[in-house]
């Protein structure tokens, strides 16, 4: 078209355009709505048709002002004009030229402006080749941009691919490209074809930089939502493959249930709490019959069924404690004292921690079942942990729980049966456990009953760290010796000691029987125990320190009754001495009791096992011969070498006790102790062993109703032994009358039962013939003399009468 001329200056009606700039030989359609511009386009209608083409730079402002319009335009032919309904106009319209506006005539009715023609600068200032790189470049930004949007019309990427020239490229492009009113309004005005190309490019890879982003962006998150997907979609699979299978378990049902019982505990740590949501999540992930899912599941309801909230509310009461413990057992006063103790710090100080019992006596003297009355005198549960022959870390601490079958330790477990917080658990027999090549138990032990490290003990299996500090732990032991020393110094001993006859006759008359009686379903009118009937049951059919046997032996008695009762037999029985043999059978243990008479190389001594005191007699017989001596009765290394130094010891001696001097070259000796099946060791029998050797070699008779415990040294000394109070109690069982004792284990008699010192007299000695002078019947020089007790005078309870005692 060529109806511009360049050099004129034309008033137009003209037409503010809302997000739309024109080009020239540019072809466009668009509706026109405002009542301004329709009275333009009426207007140049009547005219030539031409009409003014201004973009304004906020397409929001309804009624444009000069400042509101950008200043370069187009001036275009009206070529096509429709009503498009509802008073508006369709129309279409081609560019002319460029102009810009040199003034604004009017506003209304309608806008008409004067304006400049604008004519491009001439490209001969660009080389041929520069452009045609330009056209190039233009060519290759394009292409690359219409591959990120990907519904840029076909036909349209042709037609601009099919551009010759560099115009029509860019009248193409512009035409056809979505850009910002500001971008297309600098391309309108720059008067250089070329710099036009050169914003072309820098727009359109602009443009390709934004969209890759977006691309990048928008695969992302496809991606993640395709994962989802896929997830939910195979996860969907699987549980309806495990429906149809008739596989119950749902892993995301179940695992979402355990999450919510797990985010449900106040007092587990939040450590903890994350550990365990992520097995859930690990759970819920897994199929569930597989066997991954079924060790997951079971971890995890291991550790949720543990106590982490539940506390029994503990009954700090002392009035309370000790009708319970009273309640439940006879005598015992020390151990109940010491409990009562317990209970009263308990209420003053409740959160002072890490007391720890240690009850230690022989077996059967009550020991679980006085921790069982303080965990019900503390209103606590109980649990009973048997330590005997633990020898491996892994029974306290558990395994792995990447060990196939692995399970939590014996600590764990105790916590899982308590089912709360603060049980009493009672470590049985923890002189019992030995260490081996799988590790120490007693380190682990450590960690266990030491108050520092508690709160926080970690168990292999649950492999969080659990608090055991409320936790009040009791201990028992047969011997406290025993226990390995860093635990020991962890617990306070409560020395439990044998029960003495009498004390077993009133256990059994007030505990034993009843609890059995009931035990069995027999009225006390059906089955009754004589006084002389208890204690025939006792003395006849059990040696034992505590009472274990003879409760068994009084069940054993219960079942025969009850047999005959049903069987109609009889309506009721009273046990007697008389008659303790049609239930019993013959009697077991017949009563030694001490020697008829006084008796050359035989004498008593006192032993002390796990299980109690015993008496030991050591029997000695002199034959000619070369000098040999011979030991039986197995007998340990120590006690062999104690003889040894005997027959050392009475060499030295042998002059003041008439014995020939060279005995031990023409007489062979003999030493024998009793019950010759049960092995014994010990040094605690040379005082023993000396005495009979004296008496077997100087004929000398040892006195009937003396006993004796002591280790001698090869010159004589007497070295204090251990076991005083079982000794003692074994003694007085036995009926002996005097019982010689190192000096050095004066102190100790302070622990004997005082029944035991009113029928014994202790005579403690420093040098064996002291023992000699008080056991042997006569002295030496005095053969046809009567034997003279030592001058002696029984102990009574005061340990102070002891001092004054001294063997001439
Ligand atoms: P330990 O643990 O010391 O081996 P137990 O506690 O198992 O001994 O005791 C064995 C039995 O003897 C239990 O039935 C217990 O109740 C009973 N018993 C022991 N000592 C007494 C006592 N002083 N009073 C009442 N019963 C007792």
């Amino acid at each position: 078209m060529s109806t511009a001329n360049k050099s004129t200056v034309t008033t137009f009606p003209a037409i503010a355009m809302r997000g739309i700039v024109m080009f020239p030989s540019m072809i466009l359609h668009f509706d026109v709505g405002r009542e301004k511009s329709i009275l333009a386009i009426k207007e140049a209608m009547k005219k030539d048709q031409l009409i003014f083409l201004v973009a304004q730079k906020d397409y929001t402002v309804e009624e444009p002002q000069k400042e509101d319009l950008y200043k370069v335009g187009v001036v275009a032919k009206i070529v096509q004009l429709l009503n498009s309904g509802s008073n508006g106009l369709r129309i279409m319209v081609e560019g002319v030229y460029k102009a810009s506006i040199t003034d604004i005539t009017s506003f209304s009715p309608y806008m008409e402006c004067t304006v400049k023609s604008l004519s491009d600068s001439q490209r001969t200032n660009v080389p041929s080749d520069v452009e045609e790189a330009m056209v190039r470049a233009v060519t290759d930004s394009f292409e690359i941009y219409c591959d990120l949007v990907p519904k840029m019309p076909k036909e349209i990427i042709s037609s601009v691919l099919s551009q010759k020239t560099a115009k029509g490229l860019f009248d193409k492009i512009v035409q056809n490209l979505y850009l910002p009113v500001e971008d297309k309004q600098v391309l309108l005005e720059e008067k250089s074809l070329y710099n036009r190309l050169q914003i072309l490019v820098e727009i359109l890879q602009h443009e390709t930089a934004v969209l890759t982003w977006e691309r990048d962006i928008y695969d992302q998150v496809k991606d993640q939502m395709d994962k989802n997907q896929r997830d939910y979609f195979l996860r969907e699979q699987m549980r309806v493959i495990s429906e149809e299978l008739g596989e119950g378990d749902n892993p995301q049902e179940e695992s979402s249930e355990y999450a919510e019982k797990i985010e449900g505990f106040t007092n587990m740590p939040e450590e903890t709490k994350e550990k365990l949501l992520k097995e859930c999540e690990r759970l819920y992930r897994t199929p569930s019959q597989s066997q991954e899912g079924q060790i997951i599941r079971t971890y995890i309801e291991t550790c949720i069924e543990l106590p982490w909230d539940e506390m029994s509310k503990e009954q700090a009461d002392v009035a309370r404690g000790e009708r319970i413990l009273n309640r439940d057992h006879y005598g015992m006063q020390k151990v109940k004292e010491r409990i009562l103790e317990l209970i009263a710090v308990r209420k003053l100080a409740p959160d002072i921690k890490g007391q720890i019992l240690c009850l230690a006596g022989p077996p059967g003297v009550g020991k679980t079942s006085i921790a069982k009355s303080v965990a019900a005198a503390l209103n606590r549960k109980y649990v009973r942990i048997s330590l005997g022959g633990v020898r491996d870390e892994a029974d306290i601490r558990g395994h792995r729980k990447t060990y196939l079958g692995s399970m939590p330790g014996r600590i764990i477990n105790a916590m899982k049966q308590a089912g709360t917080r603060n049980p009493v658990i009672l470590l049985d027999e923890i002189d019992k456990m030995g260490a081996d090549y799988k590790g120490d138990p007693s380190a682990a032990m450590l960690e266990v009953l030491d108050s520092e490290q508690n709160f926080a003990f970690r168990d292999h299996y649950i492999e969080v760290p659990f608090d055991l500090s409320e936790v009040l732990f009791i201990t028992t032991a047969n011997d406290a010796s025993a226990i390995p020393r860093p635990l020991l110094d962890r617990m306070e001993i409560i020395e439990m000691g044998s029960y003495t006859r009498e004390e077993k006759w009133n256990i059994a008359k007030k505990h034993l029987v009843p609890k059995q009686l009931k035990r069995h379903g027999i009225s006390a009118k059906e089955l009754k125990f004589s006084k002389d009937g208890l204690y025939a049951l006792i003395d006849g059919y059990t040696r034992e320190a505590g009472v274990r046997t003879l409760e068994r032996e009084i069940a054993h008695i219960c079942r025969k009754i009850a047999k005959k009762l049903v069987e109609d037999e009889i309506k009721s029985f009273t046990v007697t001495e008389k008659n303790i043999t049609e239930v019993m059978g013959i009697v077991r243990y017949l009563n030694d009791g001490v020697r008829q008479a006084d008796e050359v190389g035989v004498v008593t001594g006192l032993a002390w096992t796990s299980v109690g005191g015993e008496t030991m007699e050591i029997e000695t017989a002199v034959l000619p011969g070369t000098g040999k001596v011979q030991i039986t009765g197995q007998l340990g290394d120590v006690m062999k070498e104690s003889a040894q130094i005997a027959v050392s010891y009475v060499r030295s001696i042998a002059e003041d006790y008439g014995i020939s001097t060279d005995f031990y070259k023409k007489k062979d000796i003999h030493i024998h102790a009793p019950e010759g099946a049960v092995p014994k060791d010990g040094p605690s029998a040379g005082v023993t062993m000396v005495t009979a050797i004296t008496s077997a070699l100087s004929g000398i008779p040892v006195r009937k109703d003396v006993a004796m415990t002591g280790e001698v040294t090869l010159r004589g000394r007497v070295l204090p032994i251990g076991g005083l109070k079982e000794k003692s109690m074994a003694a007085y069982r036995y009926g002996v009358k005097t019982v010689f004792i190192p000096e050095e284990n004066k102190k100790d008699l302070e622990e004997v039962d005082n029944v035991v010192k009113d029928h014994i007299t202790f005579i403690p000695v420093s040098h064996v013939s002291d023992v000699l002078k008080g056991a042997l019947a006569h002295s030496p020089s005095s053969k046809r003399k009567k034997p003279t007790p030592p001058s002696t005078a029984p102990i009574e309870n005061a340990p102070v009468k002891i001092d004054s005692i001294s063997i001439q």
